[in-house]
């Protein structure tokens, strides 16, 4: 089959067809895979080969590993100043703003999303990389209160060796909530990203090595499996800390194979998120941003709003214009942004495959679909894993596709009477991720708000989040939080170093 387009070829990207990448950066230097793997990349669009990558496995996770940890014990990277650090993160945002079209149109063909959404992710990162530029040397530690005779204060080291394992969804976003403190904090790194969604990954490793990140294993990359590779890492001794976005049940095993060597875990995981509307507030705005909400990125979103809770006196006429909207959304080649695309494709087979089993399961759980529920007619789309966005009503808190996680376009509408109840729904899952309140009585808004147990809440609003504000889940969402201060601390290992300014004997024992 004739690709639909090809990305070209680097260090790091071969021409489909050929044979060997380079493209693992391992102790400073970009590499093939030990064992000689390479892996072809597709297209979302079409399932035609973009590129080619290496692909590694355990034996170049050890060798990255072992990078990372002589860089950390032997290399002077830790002892830098942070305002040195500051000062590298600068120019990682520099150039990301430098070759923000190539970058976005990476992602846009390796994920499927679209252009226009490649360029809002480049422009996030960007401003996470400022941030904690900013943040870098603002709090190197403090004094405690002590008696008199005692200095004692507390600094922050970094961790050590970070493994960090991300998905592919958003693979240069969630990277970047990684890379970014942990550099700032002065840790030497291992990364790896989804197998699937590589390409920015390879190009913002390039990025850091010319923003001047020591090349000699402060930061490697080993593109595999997350079986082969991940779990290496995981397992790995010399690694001090596992920062992993994925999926739930890849969580709990990173967390449980953690365990054995104590390792600290930061973990990212999955959310099923209530969007709550209230009837007094203006249901073309409320639709407008539900649809936003559930099918931005095709539902491929963490925090997509996919569970809406709407009042049962605007009920049906907000579904049926939810349903209007949701079937004329225009969906196709995330190149064509320009000529009304707003969802691109799934990112895989195995994924809408996925999809496709939780919709089938909501229908025979008697859930009614009044919009999509398909894959697209369109015949110039059938080589690609395009899916229809799908919206179910008659939805109820005890079905499987209320309360798993579909991660796709699938949004499922349930009813409630108080605000007692809207709270219970929306507090009725496993997971704690993110969740929205629309109401025009403030009162209302914050009352929700307070008592949502999920880690971002939006009053009237859905979907935006800052550098400076914490990320991360209540309950099964996560352990941790990335961005903000408390993203900075995960990096960091706070020391109390006490000194006592004029030692006399003390004589505990008596005069032995
Ligand atoms: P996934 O769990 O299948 O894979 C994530 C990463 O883990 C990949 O790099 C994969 O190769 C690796 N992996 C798989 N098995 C592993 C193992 N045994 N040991 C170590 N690594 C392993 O998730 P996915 O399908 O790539 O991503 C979708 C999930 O990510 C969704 O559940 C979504 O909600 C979640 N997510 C969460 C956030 C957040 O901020 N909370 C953000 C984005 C995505």
């Amino acid at each position: 089959m004739q690709p639909y387009v090809t990305l070209p070829s680097k260090q790091y990207l071969s021409e489909p067809g050929a044979t060997a990448a380079g493209s693992l950066f391992i102790g400073g230097r970009w590499s093939a895979a030990a064992e000689g793997g390479t892996r072809d990349v597709l297209n979302p669009y079409d399932a035609s080969v973009l590129t080619v990558v290496s692909e590694g496995t355990r034996a170049d996770a050890d060798a990255a590993v072992a990078a990372a940890r002589r860089a950390f014990d032997e290399g002077s990277w830790r002892g830098t100043p942070a305002a040195e650090r500051g000062e590298v993160l600068g120019r990682i945002a520099d150039l990301l703003q430098r070759d923000r079209e190539e970058i976005a149109l990476m992602e846009s063909l390796d994920t499927g999303k679209t252009l226009e959404e490649g360029r809002i992710d480049v422009d996030d990162v960007t401003g996470v990389f400022r941030y904690y530029a900013g943040l870098a040397d603002k709090d190197a530690g403090r004094i405690v209160s002590t008696p008199e005779g005692i200095f004692s204060r507390v600094v922050y080291e970094p961790v050590g060796v970070c493994a960090m394992i991300t998905p592919w969804n958003y693979p240069l976003l969630q990277l970047a909530w990684k890379v970014a403190p942990a550099v700032a904090a002065g840790n030497t790194m291992v990364i790896k990203p989804s197998e699937i969604t590589p390409v920015t990954t390879c190009k913002l490793v390039e990025l850091a090595l010319e923003a001047g990140v020591p090349a000699d294993g402060v930061v490697n990359l080993v593109l595999g499996t997350g079986a082969e590779v991940g779990a290496a890492m995981v397992e790995h001794p010399d690694v001090d800390l596992v920062s992993f976005t994925g999926g739930l049940a890849t969580g709990k095993r990173i967390m449980a194979s953690a365990a054995e060597t104590v390792k600290k875990v930061a973990l990212e995981l999955g959310g099923k998120n209530p969007n709550i509307i209230f009837p007094d507030v203006d249901l073309d705005t409320a639709v407008d941003y539900a649809l936003n909400a559930a099918f931005f990125h095709s539902g491929q979103v963490c925090s997509a709003g996919a569970r809406l809770i709407v009042h049962e006196d605007v009920h049906d006429a907000f579904t049926a214009e939810l349903a209007r909207r949701a079937e004329a959304i225009v969906i196709g080649s995330g190149l064509k942004d320009d000529e009304g695309v707003r969802c691109g494709p799934l990112v895989s087979a195995e994924h809408r495959a996925k999809v496709e089993a939780a919709v089938a399961r909501g229908v025979e759980e008697g859930a009614k679909i009044i919009a999509g529920g398909k894959r697209p007619d369109d015949p110039e789309l059938a080589n690609g894993y395009f899916y229809r966005p799908t919206v179910f009503t008659g939805c109820s808190r005890g079905m499987d596709i209320v309360q798993t996680e579909v991660f796709g376009p699938v949004v499922t509408v349930e009813t409630f009477r108080t605000e007692d109840e809207a709270i219970a729904l929306g507090n009725d899952t496993d997971y704690g991720l993110s969740g929205a309140v629309w109401t025009n009585d403030t009162g209302r808004g914050e009352r929700v708000a307070a008592a949502l147990r999920h880690g971002t809440v939006w009053i009237n609003d859905y979907g935006p989040y800052f550098a400076g504000a914490e990320w991360g889940g209540f309950k099964r969402s996560g352990v941790g939080r990335e961005l903000g201060q408390a993203g900075l601390d995960e990096y960091r290992e706070a020391k109390h170093i006490y000194r006592n300014l004029a030692p006399e004997p003390q004589r505990w024992f008596g005069e032995v």
